[in-house]
């Protein structure tokens, strides 16, 4: 006998998809052009035609957790040959963003970090957060000499506001996220009939995850789509810098902290570039301001009849990172430059772009570089997809 299935649709799933960048949902008219032409989709029920119906339906269940709208790399091929414009693309977008928001915690701050209204509230509380700090410790003037940014954000506040941002705040929210996310996904792989492991083994699924990593790291999903390549120099480009900034921050931690490294050492060269570590992290800064404006003049070219022009959440992760790769950079070459006036205000700015970065992560766009991870690891988990 076949299973029943009981449909129970959401309106105001549809119309909140609708306000994230799916408004064209309903135009679709099942022809599956978009799933045949779809370069990442598997064989086996195949994406992204059969989420096109149930976002028409409103059925939450069949998206929200569902891993195959994770596995879409947003390339686009399949909204360029949709003949009806319906932009399956930006659905699959649309559902993601929706995801990250009820997969984050608190839910308070999942609202509000999406919606546009809110982003002069987030931009403030850094900004009051440092006033106050540099306030009551007496450091909130410009100070006199040579520029050295510890002089007038003393390294150790730094590290006040922004370890705990790192080492807690950060793996917290994730780790509720995550747990949230793999639950509805093993459920949801296991009543669509996408796996035959009824029960999730964890470490056999992080047996998966390391296999994923070379399909992350060469971004190969990506340089498959024939649309929207320039997607994947932008992407890749973005992706490298920030793990390379990543390195060159740990090793700074490491030597500060745990080997008590006497300055003056050559790592500590805040202005040479002659030193491995500041070379890492000029070329990571120019990188990650070379792929955000990439992202930029990418999105703003595909504002066409057949791809969208992105949503808010979009956006606001594309501006952030270039604000943050911008103000990293000036901030350098104004101290270079010797123009104290202008070296501190900048490094204040690039320091709010850090925190919004590490603080709005998990709400933001950026959370799909772990959702995604996780949804590549388990289509190999479910074998779907072959372990390379
Ligand atoms: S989204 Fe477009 S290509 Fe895909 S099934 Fe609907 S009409 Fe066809
Ligand atoms: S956007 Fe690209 S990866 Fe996603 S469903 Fe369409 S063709 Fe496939």
């Amino acid at each position: 006998m076949a299973n029943s299935y009981l449909v129970e649709p959401d309106v105001n799933f549809v119309k909140q998809l609708k306000t994230m960048g799916g408004e064209t949902l309903k135009k679709c008219y099942q022809c599956a052009t978009c799933s045949v032409v779809c370069p990442i989709s598997p064989d086996d029920r195949p994406f992204p035609r059969k989420e096109m119906i149930a976002a028409q339906w409103g059925l939450k269940d069949k998206l929200v957790g569902n891993m195959d709208v994770w596995l879409c790399h947003h390339c686009n091929d399949c909204s360029t040959y949709c003949p009806r414009g319906a932009k399956p693309g930006d659905l699959l977008n649309a559902v993601r963003a929706y995801s990250i928001q009820k997969y984050a915690w608190p839910s308070w701050l999942a609202r509000i970090v999406p919606d546009a209204r809110f982003w002069w509230l987030l931009l403030g509380i850094p900004v009051a957060i440092f006033l106050f700090i540099l306030g009551v410790t007496g450091h909130l003037h410009i100070p006199e000499g040579e520029i050295e940014f510890a002089h007038f954000f003393p390294t150790l506040l730094v590290d006040i506001i922004f370890v705990p941002l790192a080492t807690f705040w950060i793996p917290l929210v994730f780790g509720i996220g995550i747990y949230r996310f793999m639950k509805d996904i093993h459920a949801n792989a296991v009543a669509e009939g996408k796996t035959r492991r009824k029960e999730l083994n964890v470490p056999d699924f992080l047996k998966t995850v390391i296999c994923t990593l070379p399909t992350i790291l060469s971004h190969n999903k990506f340089s498959q789509c024939s649309q929207n390549k320039g997607r994947y120099l932008s992407h890749i480009l973005v992706f490298f810098s920030f793990l390379g900034l990543f390195v060159v921050t740990n090793i700074f931690f490491v030597a500060l902290y745990i080997l008590r490294a006497p300055g003056p050492y050559p790592i500590f060269d805040p202005i040479g570039i002659t030193t491995p570590v500041k070379l890492l992290a000029l070329v990571s800064g120019i990188g990650l301001l070379v792929g955000s404006l990439l992202m930029l003049s990418n999105r703003l070219k595909d504002r066409g009849e057949n791809i969208g022009k992105g949503s808010y959440f979009d956006w606001s992760l594309i501006l952030v990172v270039l604000g943050l790769a911008a103000t990293g950079l000036l901030s350098w070459f104004t101290r270079l430059l010797h123009i104290p006036s202008l070296a501190y205000p900048i490094y204040f700015t690039h320091l709010v772009f850090v925190f919004c970065l590490f603080a709005y992560l998990p709400f933001s766009k950026l959370a799909h570089l772990v959702y995604r991870t996780l949804a590549m690891a388990y289509s190999r988990y479910s074998e779907r997809e072959p372990c390379e």
